[in-house]
């Protein structure tokens, strides 16, 4: 008789979808992984339930690979179920690793989102607003409970290891099953990151660094920048300088700013306030010394930032639930 193969399940929480694509976009190669792994559940591919994820025994799934942040009560009940159904849970794309583009909510409460979604921007003379249990006289509708704020796959259940990306590059993501198929040499220590590498996308970027001086920031449409030459020295913000490589610098290659979505390299606990450092220290105001008044100080800063809208929506893009919202 022949050997089981060992269980593999996707799962998408609060996401775009992103995630699945890369997963889909692996094609062929689907197939030659479904001859080492026995492919149970993926709401996108996979016509499988949650009543068949919770027929399993526990730890039966072998990994779960689950992408999408923690918004609401149903994921948060997908993330205490897979966890407890998978021997090891892999926290895949920005999403899931540091809240991803979905956490930028946090930058406004609930009840503010609430009121601009329902009330201002809908046209509700009632004021009606989503409730987990509505009384109608056919029944009783229930909806998952929207969270105060988004949290990452690791805030609410135990992580095994981490694939960083929006979504992750489809050759690490191929990397990763490799090892998970036993074809890929051994598996790191639990907690590590996956499908990436430990450097920042500098390291990968063929760009000729300089000192970074720069008088303002401009906008990547604002010009053709040379292509040699880094973008920051060109005045683009560029976060490569503190986002983990692993992509192979894809977006400086192409002429626009890496935009952070691998999240910190190693050793950096806050991308976000290593990018306002590092981006900061490439800022040229004049002469502190003739500058002696912090009012004037702030202009300068304020009008060199000019070009940068959002600061706090540039730095803390893909990780701002990593960061546990200090950037506000
Ligand atoms: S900051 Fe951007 S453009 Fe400059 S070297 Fe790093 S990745 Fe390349
Ligand atoms: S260059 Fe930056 S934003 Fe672009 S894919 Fe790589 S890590 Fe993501």
């Amino acid at each position: 008789m022949s050997k089981a193969k060992p269980k593999l399940a996707v799962y998408w929480a609060s996401a775009c979808g992103g995630c699945e694509i890369a997963f889909a976009n692996l094609g062929e190669k689907l197939l030659e992984l479904t001859e080492h792994l026995d492919f149970v559940f993926c709401p996108c591919l996979l016509d499988a339930k949650r009543a068949d994820v919770e027929a399993l025994a526990d730890g039966e799934l072998a990994v779960t690979l689950f992408d999408g942040a923690i918004r609401t009560s149903e994921n948060e009940e997908w993330a205490h179920l897979l966890r407890r159904k998978s021997r090891l849970l892999v926290a895949m794309g920005a999403c899931a690793h540091g809240g991803g583009v979905p956490a930028l909510s946090n930058l406004s409460t609930r009840a503010e989102h609430f009121r601009s979604v329902y009330l201002d921007g809908t046209d509700n003379p009632q004021g009606h607003l989503p409730s987990a249990r509505t009384v109608v006289p056919e029944g009783v509708l229930t909806l998952p409970v929207f969270s105060e704020r988004v949290s990452r796959l690791s805030d609410v259940v135990p992580v095994d290891y981490a694939i960083p990306g929006c979504p992750p590059e489809e050759h690490q993501l191929w990397n990763v099953l490799l090892l998970f198929m036993g074809r890929g040499g051994e598996l790191p220590a639990p907690g590590s990151i996956l499908g990436a590498g430990e450097a920042s996308v500098c390291a990968e970027c063929s760009r000729r660094r300089s000192d970074k001086k720069i008088t303002a920031f401009r906008r990547p449409w604002e010009f053709v920048p040379d292509p040699e030459t880094c973008l920051v020295e060109q005045g683009i913000a560029c976060l490569g300088l503190a986002t983990r490589g692993g992509c192979g610098a894809l977006c400086p290659k192409v002429q626009m700013p890496c935009i952070g979505c691998y999240g910190p390299p190693e050793g950096i606990y806050d991308q976000g306030a290593k990018l306002v450092s590092a981006l900061g220290s490439a800022l040229d105001i004049g002469p502190i010394r003739d500058l002696r008044d912090p009012a004037e100080i702030a202009a300068r800063v304020d009008a060199a930032l000019d070009a940068i809208p959002d600061i706090a929506g540039l730095v803390g893009k893909f990780h701002l639930a990593g960061n546990r919202g200090r950037l506000v």
